[in-house]
């Protein structure tokens, strides 16, 4: 199946080869020609695996034997083997996507791609091994460990700022196993790691290294495709339950970064799951909100720190693919990521933008409404949800209120309440105490929420990567690998 760039100036390549690339050459980003036909009803119909393989080998047709590659990403990986439950909360439901290895929603995508990624090495007969470099803020570099750990012909390196991450995020990078993985950390800031990467694919660009450097970021479509599959379970679930029958709109609320997740919920409509509105929900960077409701995208503000991190981006790479699926006009795409770079804003034509807005709603809550939205929930419907799920629901409650559309909601929940176990217990009403493994137990105590498995095991876990380096060494530090 033949993929393209959204900016139009690449050759076409299979679907394997878009995974080996992960960026296009020309900057951006691989999508399907045609999309691919598809038998919604009939997805529905399977359990999660079953849905990962027949949405997996829709897209990705040129990497073979899926069904293996499904089964070893997943089996025993999560807490259930459904993957991702929905949870009745009061009137919504809520999509648990935070049941796998690292406790957070990037583990349903990068439990696969290093499987894809291997597999599509094979297809295409490369020889070199792969060497993953990722810059992480905390919940990225963890989940690409764990998925790429022991992966064969692969490697993976993952740096982080020196400071820059939670006691638990760096104990449970540290503490990372497998044979092929490197974890460092970097004097400085988020910025100096990830300006630090960028500056090593670009130097070893002219080199002839043993190995081919790639990436782990939600740009590479085997990382998109897997997240379509919880669209599916959540339909799937509510027909189960009774709250809709086959062909019912169900409205989904997702807490949004680099609009990875909710165009996810976008392809899932395209191939004909009965989505009705697409909500998405930002922090105080609300740059997107501003986007969809106006139709001006404008990166030249201050980023704000929240207590939903994850969140905390003011370029969403992934809006690149709606402008293209919306308008399949690569001149169109091309012109305006030019116009961002430059001069750090575009303006989407007015026929464009009333077809964004009619799949697509937008709003923001600040760490305040993020807070009381806790408090709320847990008083309510005694369900305990996170700092970036919480922005799910304010935003999905502030639509509801204002278009009295009452189809059936999901907000998805993308990480754990016990990966920020401070904000939550001061939601709460509590002041935590002690260090955050302390308020792991402390948040446990109060709410009776059973803490993950993998979280409680990090306080006596071995630490293997303790090095730091400067900034200007990541380079010398990779080659030497
Ligand atoms: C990555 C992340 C998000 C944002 O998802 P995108 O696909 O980048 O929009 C939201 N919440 C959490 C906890 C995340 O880790």
């Amino acid at each position: 199946m033949q993929y393209r760039s959204t900016r139009g100036f690449s050759p076409e390549i299979d679907s394997a080869q878009a995974v080996l690339n992960g960026l296009a050459p020309d900057g951006g980003l691989y999508l399907p020609v045609v999309l691919p036909s598809f038998d919604w009803v009939s997805c529905v119909k399977k359990d999660a695996q079953g849905m990962a393989r027949q949405l997996l080998s829709a897209f990705l047709p040129d990497i073979p034997d899926m069904g293996t590659l499904v089964q070893k990403a997943y089996t025993g990986k999560f807490e259930t083997e459904e993957l991702t439950p929905t949870v009745p909360a009061g009137d919504f439901y809520v999509l648990e996507l935070f049941r796998g290895p690292t406790s957070a929603f990037k583990d349903v995508a990068l439990s696969m791609l290093p499987q894809l990624m291997s597999a599509a090495k094979a297809a295409k007969g490369e020889e070199k091994d792969i060497l993953i470099l990722t810059a992480t803020s905390g919940d990225t570099g963890k989940a690409a460990l764990e998925g790429f750990k022991d992966a064969p012909g692969i490697r993976i390196c993952v740096f982080y700022p020196h400071g820059g991450v939670s006691d638990v995020q760096r104990r449970q990078m540290v503490s990372q196993e497998g044979e092929n993985v490197t974890v460092c950390a970097v004097y400085g800031n988020f910025d100096d790691a990830q300006t630090g990467v960028k500056n090593i694919f670009n130097a070893c660009r002219e080199m002839e290294l043993p190995v081919r450097l790639s990436s782990a970021n939600s740009i590479n479509i085997g990382r998109l495709v897997p997240q379509i599959t919880y669209y599916f379970k959540a339909y799937r679930d509510l027909l189960d339950v009774g709250r809709i029958q086959m062909g019912e709109e169900v409205n989904f609320s997702v807490p949004t970064g680099n609009f990875g997740d909710i165009l996810a919920g976008f392809l899932a409509k395209k191939l004909g799951l009965p989505v009705g509105k697409l909500i998405c929900a930002s922090n105080a960077n609300n740059v997107l909100t501003d986007f969809i409701n106006t139709g001006v995208y404008d990166r030249r503000r201050v980023l704000h720190k929240t207590d939903s991190p994850s969140m905390d981006i003011l370029v969403s790479s992934n809006l690149e693919r709606l402008l293209y699926l919306m308008s399949e006009d690569t001149a169109l795409v091309a012109k305006l990521m030019q116009e961002l770079n430059e001069q750090g804003h575009y303006k989407v034509p007015e026929n464009l933008l009333a077809e964004i807005q009619k799949q697509f709603w937008a709003g923001w809550c600040d760490d305040a409404e993020g807070a009381e939205t806790i408090a709320k929930v847990w008083q309510n419907n005694q369900y305990l949800c996170d700092t970036h799920t919480a922005s799910g629901w304010a935003v999905a409650e502030d639509y509801v209120n204002q278009t009295g559309d009452n189809r059936p909601m999901v907000v998805l929940s993308t990480a754990s309440p016990y990966k920020f176990p401070a904000a939550v217990l001061k939601a709460l009403g509590e002041t935590a105490k002690g260090d955050e493994f302390d308020q792991l137990e402390q948040l446990n105590a109060v709410t009776g929420v059973p803490i993950p498995k993998n979280l409680a095991a990090l306080r006596t876990m071995t630490e293997r990567h303790t090095g730091v380096i400067e900034k200007d060494n990541m380079l010398p530090f990779v080659l030497a690998l």
